[in-house]
């Protein structure tokens, strides 16, 4: 084999005209011709004169071609990058420059604005966007063959970047056989087969929608109803042509909040997928009632594509995010010593496997900080394990509260307050207190219509949690700052109340 990645998601279908994408309009691209238009944008990129091992940023639409970029830099050995559409063009000069990328691709209509930049940091800049841009234009006269260049999977396949949750973004460089062995796993576990239709409306540039979604289905030889985003309508009318969609947790609450959505519509459905964020179990119990699906929870993130999943068959239990993968170790440790703790107790997840990155791009420090010599990654998220082995994750380790010498983990307290009447959701912080260091406030999202009283919720959740927990400030909020991955951006919540107590 010469190139591992390349070979296996998409030489292997090479000459077939099994479908591979269905677009809204109605049109299906097959395999066979998205390999076409693969070739054809490889001969485009290594026209520019870019060698294996470059780096190509895009800031690109969901489309086709995005894809067939997305296929082009595996099949030409460039390092793929792909870029949250929703970024600034100062946020985007950071990862250009960070990264080093050579080739920056942009949809025409922000090309003009970026060019000053790209020709700061002396990127080649071109456009791509769903029914064409100069590289597709470059691409479309080019032969439909290409020959695949050589490969190891120790190569770098990606650059992808954290989604800044937690502070600035960090590149992690993942190889091409963290990925296909991801992508493997995956597959088999979650029973994936070329007779597989996903319904596929998240973003690909995350590594939700591109490796988890996207080479599933890739490596099972299935085929993707690939909408350019989520969107009520659009998922409600091409749901009865799915087998299987994978999503975040608000396309869940979205399409339950919709009564069109009803089990007659999840008929011919086998799977659902959820991550990226916690499902609440509340949805998960909703769904159930409503289609008679379970909703599978996995999780996973940038640095490793997907750590643990919740079984296909048995159990799959809300609020936890299931078992370790087949090939991947997870162990809950203290995080002062960093040795293994008993089941039950809540410590930092750190994983092992061939999932796991090479590293963060040119962050050596963080990189050593949190990659350990024997290859355990320490995620910096907190859980635990229970008596079953399932994995429940309890919270990010940055938004751990200490208050008064004692850790309160803000989960515990997140879930009597989604327990209360009229409360839809909440998010529970630590803000700079005087005498205590930080101390505990719980921001409150009502269902909409009602009106719930913070010092009857207060009243109503004080019995179950120790005092030092006691939130000292619920606070009404009509929404929680999220990110484009639907992620709570506690870092937000913290600096906006931040000056309550000082
Ligand atoms: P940054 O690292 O830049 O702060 P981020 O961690 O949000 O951003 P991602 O790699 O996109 O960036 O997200 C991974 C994180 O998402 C995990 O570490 C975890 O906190 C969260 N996550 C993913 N799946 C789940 C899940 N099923 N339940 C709870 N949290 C999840
Ligand atoms: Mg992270």
């Amino acid at each position: 084999m010469t190139n591992p990645l390349y070979d296996t998601l998409f030489g292997a279908h090479a000459g077939k005209d099994t479908p591979f994408l269905h677009l809204p309009g109605g049109t299906t691209i097959t395999h066979a011709a998205f390999l076409a238009q693969t070739a054809q944008m490889a001969h485009a990129l290594t026209d520019l004169g870019l060698q294996a091992g470059d780096r190509v940023a895009a800031q690109i639409d969901k489309s086709p071609n995005a894809l067939a970029l997305y296929a082009a830099c595996a099949q030409t050995g460039l390092i793929f990058l792909p870029l949250n559409t929703a970024y600034t063009e100062g946020e985007l000069s950071y990862f250009v420059e960070n990264s080093g990328a050579r080739l920056l691709v942009a949809s025409g209509k922000a090309a003009k604005a970026l060019t000053p930049m790209a020709g700061r940091l002396g990127t080649r800049l071109e456009t791509l966007d769903a029914d064409g841009g100069t590289l597709a234009e470059a691409a479309s006269t080019n032969p439909t063959t290409f020959q695949t260049a050589e490969r190891s999977k120790d190569d770098l396949a990606a650059f992808l970047y954290t989604s800044g949750t937690t502070g600035r973004s960090k590149g992690a460089m993942l190889t091409q056989s963290n990925l296909l062995s991801n992508a493997q796993t995956l597959a088999k576990l979650w029973r994936f087969t070329q007779d597989d239709t996903l319904l596929h409306a998240l973003p690909i540039f995350h590594t939700h929608g591109l490796f988890v979604a996207t080479n599933v289905t890739l490596i099972a030889g299935g085929s993707m109803i690939f909408l350019p985003k989520f969107d009520l309508d659009a998922m409600i009318d091409h749901m009865p042509q799915a087998t299987a969609m994978m999503g975040v947790p608000t396309f869940y609450t979205r399409l339950l909040d919709d009564p069109r959505f009803t089990a007659g519509l999840t008929r011919h459905m086998r799977l659902f997928v959820s991550g990226s964020a916690p499902l609440l179990a509340e949805t998960h119990t909703r769904f159930e009632e409503r289609t008679g699906h379970r909703i599978l929870e996995r999780y996973g993130m940038t640095e490793t594509n997907m750590n643990t999943s919740n079984p296909y068959d048995g159990d799959r239990r809300p609020g936890t995010v299931g078992f370790p993968l087949p090939d991947v170790e997870l162990k809950i440790t203290d995080p002062a010593t960093g040795g293994a703790l008993p089941d039950g107790e809540i410590g930092q997840i750190e994983v092992r496997g061939p999932n796991v990155f090479k590293g963060y791009w040119q962050m050596p420090d963080k990189t050593a900080a949190e990659l350990r010599a024997d290859g355990f990654f320490i995620t910096g998220d907190l859980g635990t394990r229970d008596a079953d082995g399932y994995i429940r994750i309890v919270g990010r380790n940055k938004d751990l509260i200490i208050s008064g010498g004692y850790n309160i983990y803000p989960k515990e307290i997140e879930i009597l307050l989604d327990d209360q009447p009229g409360i839809r959701e909440s998010a529970v912080i630590g803000v700079p207190h005087p005498d205590f260091g930080e101390t505990v406030v719980g921001i409150l999202v009502p269902e909409s219509g009602a009106h719930p009283d913070p010092d009857n919720i207060l009243a109503a959740i004080a019995p179950s949690l120790a005092r030092f927990k006691h939130p000292r400030k619920l606070i009404l909020a009509d929404e929680l700052p999220r990110n484009t991955m639907g992620k709570v951006q506690k870092n937000v919540l913290r600096e906006a109340h931040a000056g309550l107590f000082a």
